[in-house]
């Protein structure tokens, strides 16, 4: 009851509602249909699979990867006629 189970599906890579099958403990994903599914605590199952909450705002762009800099083709060397 204090923590809320939740199954992720690695094929989807996403949290995902899931058929129980049988008895044992499998689980079908209801969108792709596979028992490729992890469950567990919401907090274990984000933690483990660093599934990241929905913010599109860490997205930042990359300071490691500059595109403006170092031009190849442009700026040519002025040569000497
Ligand atoms: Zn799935």
């Amino acid at each position: 009851m204090s923590e809320s189970i939740v199954f992720y599906c690695k094929d989807c890579e996403k949290l995902v509602e899931t058929d129980r099958i049988g008895k044992k403990y499998v689980y079908k994903c209801k969108k792709c249909g596979t028992k490729n599914v992890a469950f567990g605590t919401d907090k274990s199952i984000k933690n483990f699979f660093r599934i990241k909450e929905e913010k599109k705002e860490e997205e930042a762009p990359k300071k490691d990867a500059p595109k403006e800099e170092t031009p190849k083709e442009e700026a040519p060397k002025p040569e000497e006629k």
